[in-house]
């Protein structure tokens, strides 16, 4: 479970994200939508604190942290503790190109949460198979298409076993034929009961797969509610604008 309220941050005199309020129920798929530059990847990125608020509150899972306003700054360790609450998977797959692929998604487990390798081992293979790698684990990654080194990606953020999963256009800098492949792991992470927030332009995929679509634009939540509503038939004129763009 996901509870953000009055979050806010800013870029020197620019105000990114203003007051935002947003709950995610455990095992809830949340799309979140908006033009270039609505502040949709600093909320990601506030969530698993790569960018520090200035002020508010997130909740994630029993973890929870207050920001500004004379609220301290969560030590290191807290910090590390927090982070590895979420899973992110972000547009381009950041593997490490010198490590295999199963060393790629036995490293958190080994280096952060000191699982001893045998078993970041077994584990590494099981997710390599979830998401139908089983036949490149011992493989570097620059032989990997773009779908498969980000499903590499997917394997390895759920190798920490979050309590949430964050994408970031996770297909946004793939050639079309390999979108499916990627989609095709989030809509069975999404089946199994993960609790997910994706930030996608694939708006069809949204519909489907996300149980809620929450649009931004200019630091704020301008709409949200189910699915199909939102995406159907949106109340606010910014939101039908944006969504006008897709079809
Ligand atoms: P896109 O759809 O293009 O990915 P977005 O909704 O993810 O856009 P953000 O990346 O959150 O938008 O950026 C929101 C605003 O904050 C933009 O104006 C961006 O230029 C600015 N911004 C983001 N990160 C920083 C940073 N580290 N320093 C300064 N400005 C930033
Ligand atoms: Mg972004």
């Amino acid at each position: 479970k996901i509870e953000v309220s009055g979050l806010r941050k800013s870029f020197g005199a620019l105000a990114v994200l203003r007051d935002i309020n947003l709950k995610v129920e455990p095992g809830q798929v949340v799309a979140l939508i908006g033009p270039s530059g609505s502040g949709k990847s600093t909320l990601l990125r506030c969530l698993n604190l790569l960018v520090m608020p200035d002020g508010g509150r997130i909740r994630i899972g029993k973890d929870s942290f207050a920001f500004g306003d004379g609220s301290k700054l969560p030590a290191t360790r807290e910090q590390a503790r927090f982070r590895s609450n979420t899973g992110m998977v972000f547009q381009h797959f950041n593997l490490f190109p010198h490590m295999t692929v199963v060393q790629n998604v036995m490293e958190g487990p080994v280096s952060v949460k000191a699982l001893p390798k045998p078993q970041a081992e077994a584990l590494a293979g099981k997710l390599l198979a979830k998401v139908g790698l089983s036949d490149k684990v011992d493989v570097f990654p620059n032989k990997l298409s773009g779908g498969q080194k980000q499903r590499v990606a997917i394997a390895r953020a759920l190798a920490m076993e979050p309590e949430v999963m964050l994408f970031d256009e996770a297909t946004s800098a793939l050639d079309p034929e390999l979108v499916g492949e990627v989609l095709g792991v989030m809509r069975d992470l999404a089946a199994e009961g993960m609790t997910m927030i994706i930030v996608t332009h694939e708006i069809g995929f949204a519909r489907e797969v996300a149980d809620r679509v929450v649009f931004m634009r200019d630091g704020v939540i301008v709409e949200e509610g189910p699915a199909r509503e939102i995406i159907g038939q949106p109340k606010q004129e910014a939101t039908r604008i944006f969504l006008s763009h897709f079809h």
